[in-house]
């Protein structure tokens, strides 16, 4: 058990769930290495933080579309995008995706794990993961404060009085529990519950 005794990082983001925001496409990035200028095929890799390869794919830029094609446990899949092209203020032109799924314009796009496709961040609802993330963030925080006025395995310290290590020790229940409703509420929204056997 961890020093301080809390459930072990019950109620972290996974790290499924986060790999899943690894797998963006961002036009800026693709713009700044000279991508949008090919015509022929080339390998785009996606790094985590750390610098671990988590996947590859095959992209095709034409003057108005971008193919990606990769595998995915063993399927091939093929996304494309629109391009839309807007002038910029001092010359030139800013390019953008068109999001397949809601046709706005968008610099990223992300990939949506419950159909393989990709499409911008309101309609993956990555902005929901970041409140979410958020939340449990600040509920994390909160916990370590609380965790580290009781001893080891969350016991009573010498001296303090037994009703002051209950009030805390149920506070810091409460923010396990708050945590754990914030990521079920998540799961749930994306979708991940039944392949994650909740
Ligand atoms: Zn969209």
């Amino acid at each position: 058990m961890a020093k301080g005794g809390s459930r072990f990082g019950a109620g972290r983001p996974s790290y499924k769930a986060k790999a899943e925001l690894a797998f963006n496409l961002d036009i800026r990035a693709l713009q700044r290495g000279g991508c949008l200028e090919r015509r022929y095929p080339f390998s785009w890799v996606w790094h985590t933080n750390h610098g671990e390869k988590v996947g590859s794919a095959t992209i095709q830029v034409t003057d108005t579309h971008l193919h990606l094609s990769y595998t995915l446990q063993g399927k091939n899949i093929e996304n494309t995008f629109a391009f839309v092209k807007t002038p910029c203020n001092f010359g030139g032109v800013r390019w953008w995706f068109q999001c397949p799924q809601c046709g706005l314009r968008c610099a990223k796009v992300f990939f949506n794990k419950r159909n393989g496709r990709y499409a911008c961040r309101q309609c993956v609802g990555i902005t929901y993961y970041s409140q979410c993330e958020d939340a449990m963030d600040r509920g994390w925080r909160k916990q370590k404060r609380l965790e580290r006025k009781l001893g080891e395995y969350l016991m009573k310290p010498k001296g303090m009085h037994q009703t002051t290590h209950t009030r805390i020790f149920n506070q810091i229940k409460a923010c396990e529990r708050q945590r754990d409703a914030l990521l079920y509420n998540y799961v749930k929204k994306l979708g991940l519950l039944n392949e994650l056997n909740w």
